[in-house]
């Protein structure tokens, strides 16, 4: 008798083993591990009650009545497992809000299972489904194919949202959930056919493993320590949202002083600290924001993604949360307070597109600290933020000429006159006029556009050096930014040389700038393209000296000719001590034997005091703002004449 159950036995115990990977995995939160601990639990119970039926089917003892609650139970619960297979799939693929408002649907979709259900019910009365015949054997009724009609209209309901959203899913994953749905068919067909061998549990059972393993992917998508969705989750979950036109919220909480924090408490404090924030959050969620998906963004940044359902919430979930996060938090005989930023986001109002998105999350930070909640839309009209759908805008200005060169002169102390320039891009867009570079270069270096912008801008150099008014005005060299993603290209050499020997420009006649942070970074290949540029006879400069990781071990490595001073130096006046670190860096810098350019000067007092200082360069606007071509051409004659 027993026998019968041993497929059964098998699921229940690769369910258990399911159970405790998602409980230590901590797939606790959010919507998609809802959405899968519900398919757990109904096929767990359905594993259970079949084991039930089994036994009481096989016991004398047993009467009528227990038999058809066991029966029942197991009916409904196997009847379940399809309809909520399809809602985790819905769910996958973030569909199910358009179900929300569209009651017709929602009744079309749940009719033939609340009509199944009802026949279940019914049946110890009316016989419909299932009956115990005169000797209390189970007997099919007349309706028993209402259980497959029921599994094979979800089932196709199923595959064709698979096929409807396909674009949706990630790689492979589509044939995952595809796979399971025939399975699990030819499964159902076996029991029928050869009631003997009841493998369909078994088979459901299977399934949702493999589900944990491809789709689910614990590590993948849950953050070990506090339990919430990891940054590649909330990737793919808000490119999902986009996709399905589905409006949200993003409630984005930063800990401004997390990287302090983690300095002074160490690891293990911190991912205790970061665990009971979590909890806090969740906390918080449970009681005002019901079903919103928290995230860790890594970094001390969470955010909190919600639907419709929870609009009208999140503006006071959204202050108390600003409160609460205030709270001292006690933590190993340590009070600790945090710093927090907290902003709403609407999407796709603010902004709708998912680069723009991703950036804001990332970076707002660095916007405001009024210790207030903060609303995007308020950020966002400032301009000097992210702008909406900011990949398009580079594109459309490097296809349809939106980028223009602009030179910001650089005065030198000895000759008393203007001997160089910084190139410095500009975007202009017909909606929303300049763009500042420092908004726009690292969407393009995500997106890979920097190549193209870099190469725009050395031609567009090289012309200029080329031609007769540059020669006339005597300069010596033009300075050309290279961001890090151009930095760690590896034909970027041979890439400006071919640039340089196109337009028969002179190697000494360009200057690359790059940056700290492009120095520690991309190390092998940047020091090789280095090594190239430099045998070819061009010079570099190292810009916003001071400002980044000053790795002053590898910039003394470097074969560096320039370190330009960034303008945080020039803060003499707020902060009297600069003083000691600017001579002291001076020093340094001319001790190696490099020249200084000190960058964003406005006023005479700093133009004397570098100049008594001996920085042979001066950049900034108390000389000149960045200027067009012309101007340029214009400004530097008149000023060299004199
Ligand atoms: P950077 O290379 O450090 O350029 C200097 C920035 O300081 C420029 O800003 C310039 O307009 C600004 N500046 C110059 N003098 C003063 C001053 O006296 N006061 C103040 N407050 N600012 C001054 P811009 O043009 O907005 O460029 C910002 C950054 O964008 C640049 O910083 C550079 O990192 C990047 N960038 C600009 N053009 C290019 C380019 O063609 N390629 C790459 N890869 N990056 C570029
Ligand atoms: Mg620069
Ligand atoms: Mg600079």
């Amino acid at each position: 008798m027993i026998n019968l159950n041993y497929f059964n036995f098998c699921a229940m115990g690769i369910m258990l083993v399911l159970v405790i990977t998602a409980m230590v995995r901590r797939m606790l939160r959010g919507r998609r591990n809802r959405y899968f601990w519900n398919l757990l639990l109904v096929v767990t119970c359905s594993a259970l009650f079949e084991i039930l039926v089994v036994i009481l089917d096989n016991t004398y003892e047993a009467s009528v009545t227990q038999k058809y609650i066991v029966h029942c139970c197991y009916l409904i619960m196997h009847s379940l497992s399809v309809p909520v297979y399809v809602l985790y799939l819905a769910c996958l693929t973030d569909s199910l809000y358009r179900l929300r408002d569209n009651l017709a649907v929602q009744l079309v979709l749940a009719a033939p299972f609340a009509g199944l259900m009802i026949c279940i019910v019914l049946s110890p009365v009316y016989h419909i489904i299932f009956y115990f015949d005169s000797l209390n054997r189970y007997t099919k009724g007349p309706c028993y194919f209402l259980l497959y009609a029921a599994a094979a209209f979800y089932i196709a309901l199923a595959v064709i949202h698979v096929l409807r959203q396909r674009r949706l899913f990630a790689k492979g994953q589509m044939f995952v959930v595809l796979a399971i749905l025939p399975v699990v068919a030819a499964a159902l067909w076996v029991q029928v056919t050869y009631p003997m061998i009841r493998v369909e549990m078994f088979v459901w059972a299977l399934g949702l493993l493999f589900l944990l393993l491809m789709v689910q992917k614990p590590e993948e998508r849950t953050d070990p320590v506090t339990g919430f969705g990891k940054q590649g989750a909330y990737v793919t979950d808000i490119g999902q949202a986009l996709g399905n036109e589905k409006p949200v919220h993003i409630i984005l909480i930063n800990i401004l002083n997390y990287k302090a924090l983690r300095d002074i408490l160490g690891y293990q404090s911190m991912q205790s600290l970061l665990g009971i924030v979590s909890e806090k959050i969740m906390k918080l969620c449970r009681e005002q924001l019901p079903k919103a998906d928290p995230y860790y963004l890594e970094g001390g940044r969470f955010c909190l993604v919600t639907g419709k359902e929870n609009f009208h919430r999140t503006d006071g979930a959204a202050r108390a949360l600003n409160g609460m996060l205030k709270d001292v938090i006690y933590l190993q005989d340590m009070d600790i307070n945090l710093q927090v930023n907290l902003c709403i986001l609407h999407c796709p109002e603010d902004l709708c597109d998912f680069q723009s998105i991703y950036a804001f999350s990332n970076e707002f930070e660095e916007y405001e600290k009024t210790g207030k909640v903060l609303y995007a839309e308020e950020i966002l009209k400032d301009g000097r933020y992210i702008i909406k759908d900011l990949e398009g805008i580079i594109d459309n200005a490097v296809h349809n000429q939106g980028l223009t060169v602009y030179y910001q002169p650089i005065y030198s102390v000895e000759k008393g006159k203007y001997v160089s320039a910084e190139a410095l891009i500009r975007l202009n867009d017909e909606e929303y006029g300049h763009i500042s570079p420092e908004l726009f270069i690292p969407v393009a270096e995500k997106n890979g556009v920097i190549h193209q912008i870099g190469i725009y801008v050395l031609e567009e150099v090289c012309k200029f050096i080329a031609s007769r008014e540059f020669q006339e005005l005597g300069m010596e060299y033009i300075e050309v930014n290279l961001s890090v993603a151009q930095c760690m290209r590896n034909n970027l050499a041979s890439e400006i040389i071919a640039i340089l020997h196109k337009y028969q420009v002179r190697p000494d006649q360009i200057n690359l700038e790059i940056t700290e942070t492009a120095i520690a970074d991309s190390q092998n290949i940047m020091s090789e393209n280095i090594r190239l540029l430099k045998e070819e006879g061009l010079s570099f400069s190292l810009d916003d000296f001071g400002t980044g990781y000053s790795n002053i071990r590898r910039v003394a490595t470097l074969p560096l000719n320039i370190v330009k001073l960034d303008k945080t130096f020039t803060d003499l006046e707020t902060n009297p001590k600069l003083d000691i670190v600017v001579r002291n860096t001076v020093r340094m810098v001319k001790d190696m034997d490099m020249k200084i350019v000190v960058e964003g000067i406005e006023t005479e007092n700093l133009v004397r005091y570098f100049s008594d200082l001996k920085c042979e360069y001066i950049q900034g606007y108390y000389f000149s703002k960045p200027l067009s071509r012309e101007e340029f051409v214009c400004f530097v004659g008149q000023a060299n004449k004199g």
